[in-house]
């Protein structure tokens, strides 16, 4: 049996190498005619890193990348609000947090397949089923015909368009600016993410190598960020932040930084249909506020592949939803909340949530931000 993947981000990817584990037969079609270096960093959190471990890339992973020990978030200032230590949940899970260029571990990946057929430049337009098969068309106008489909292609997801119809995204209302540098900062910050928050505006930066930093800052809009930012100088809108935030985005070459608007997807009533199932964006896409996409995009991945060897494919996409899905909805409802909190604009509600997080105990502050990262399937 062929089991066709549509899109080769992370989760096709990491799919493809979980089936090809389990003895599957695999093919992905990718829309990208080439795959370019993304500019920018990615944080994997222990949960997705026990996967990967699973799957054989964690040392390549830890290696290339760098190791995450806390996460901090502080004010404008750089004074420290909340800190989840990392430490006790590595040991608990035998797994690190690592912060790696997204290029990178798209390397890893691609290199962990094989010769794994991937088709580039094949842009799904829209698939059907009929008599036991899945017809896919494509975009350059050929078409094909497979046993089972896995639509890993993402938040605009045309496998879910296909099967569920249109889906609600829900617009944020705050947009993303990202970027990576080579910057020589304190060295106190080489195992931190940390994230400072101001009024309706957020910077974060983390390592990913010893001379490289990853950096997101983000603000509020209130219609067309296109128009409203337009001719955004980044160092001016961030310049009440501590002067770390303006050495870094200064040291950054301007054509690389990405620009993109948070959005999620409401929840959906199913993952599959029939032959036809969906896994990381294209079931469960969240605002990034908790880093956690990709992480249950790598969780989905392990998961669906293993119910497809236990059990036949309609089975199995059951019970891979059943699995999957409280803690994937969980995660994309409480980080579209926290980018709320995280983008308070009015002075009194600033001290009001500052000093509140400021008297959370610490035993709760670390059950809280490590509550996802342990897996009771493995
Ligand atoms: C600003 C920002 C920061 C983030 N930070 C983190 C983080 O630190 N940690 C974390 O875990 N997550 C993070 N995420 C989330 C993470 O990037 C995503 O959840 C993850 O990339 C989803 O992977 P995916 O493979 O499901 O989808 P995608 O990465 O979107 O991959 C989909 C693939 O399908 C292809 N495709 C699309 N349409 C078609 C089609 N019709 N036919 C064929 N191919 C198609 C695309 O070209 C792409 O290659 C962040 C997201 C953002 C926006």
């Amino acid at each position: 049996m062929k089991i066709t993947i549509i899109g080769a981000g992370i989760g096709g990817l990491t799919t493809a190498i979980a089936l090809k584990q389990n003895g599957f037969d695999v093919e992905i079609f990718e829309s990208t005619s080439q795959f370019r270096k993304a500019g920018s960093g990615i944080n994997l959190a222990i949960n997705a890193m026990q996967i990967y471990k699973k799957l054989g890339v964690y040392d390549d992973i830890l290696n290339a990348g760098s190791y995450t020990r806390s996460m901090i978030v502080t004010n404008q200032n750089l004074d420290v609000i909340s800190k989840i230590d990392l430490v006790e949940a590595e040991k608990k899970y035998n797994a690190k947090t690592v912060a790696i260029h997204r290029t990178t571990l798209h390397e890893i990946l691609l290199k962990k397949l094989g010769d794994t057929p991937i088709y580039l430049g094949k842009r799904l337009s829209n698939l059907k089923e009929s008599e036991n098969k899945v017809h896919l068309s494509f975009d350059d106008g050929t078409d094909y015909v497979s046993d089972i489909v896995l639509g890993a292609d993402g938040i605009h997801s045309a496998v879910r368009k296909s099967i569920l119809g249109n889906c609600e995204l829900r617009i944020a209302k705050q947009v993303c600016w990202r970027g990576i540098t080579k910057v020589n900062i304190d060295a106190k910050y080489q195992s931190e993410l940390n994230e400072m928050w101001g009024s309706g505006k957020r910077f974060g930066f983390v390592h990913i190598d010893k001379e490289t930093v990853y950096w997101f800052a983000l603000a509020n809009y209130k219609n067309d960020f296109k128009n409203e930012f337009k001719d955004v100088n980044l160092p001016d809108l961030f310049s009440g932040f501590n002067p770390i935030v303006s050495k870094i985005i200064g040291s950054t070459d301007k054509n690389d930084i990405l620009t993109n608007e948070m959005i999620d997807l409401k929840p959906i009533s199913s993952w599959s249909k029939g032959r036809i199932c969906l896994l990381g964006d294209a079931a469960h896409a969240t605002t990034p506020n908790l880093g956690q996409g990709a992480c249950q995009a790598i969780e989905s991945a392990f998961v669906l592949a293993k119910c497809l060897s236990d059990m036949d494919y309609s089975l199995a996409f059951k019970q891979y939803e059943k699995i999957r899905k409280q803690t994937a909805v969980e995660v994309v409802n409480t980080s579209w909340r926290l980018g709320k909190i995280a983008h308070i604009d009015n002075k009194l509600g600033i001290k009001l949530r500052n000093s509140l997080m400021k008297i959370v105990p610490q035993k709760m502050v670390q059950k809280q931000g490590t509550a996802m990262l342990g897996i009771d399937y493995l």
